[in-house]
């Protein structure tokens, strides 16, 4: 779906905006290895991206986590218990 992006590469590496674009494409596994390589090699070099890459794949795993017909009481459960950790 971001295929048509492939065609801009003439700059050896991607930047900030770009990963800002594909990050979650690229946390879905949805974009091509040799993509993804640049992605992660701008991740591990800037702080920005590499927290806000963090960041969305703990959200997933969190979603991930949760059952399809989860209950809202787990999840507040869930909400209360990382603001206690967050809080103390
Ligand atoms: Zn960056």
């Amino acid at each position: 779906m971001i295929s048509r992006r492939w065609f801009r590469r003439r700059k050896p590496d991607v930047d900030c905006r770009e990963v800002g674009r594909v990050l979650q494409s690229y946390l879905d596994h949805n974009v091509e290895p040799d993509f993804a390589g640049k992605i992660a090699a701008h991740l591990d070099e800037c702080k920005k991206c590499g927290l806000e890459a963090s960041t969305y794949s703990k959200i997933k795993d969190a979603l991930s986590a949760t059952r399809p017909e989860v209950d809202t009481d787990a999840i507040e459960r869930l909400r209360s218990f990382g603001s206690r950790l967050t809080n103390d």
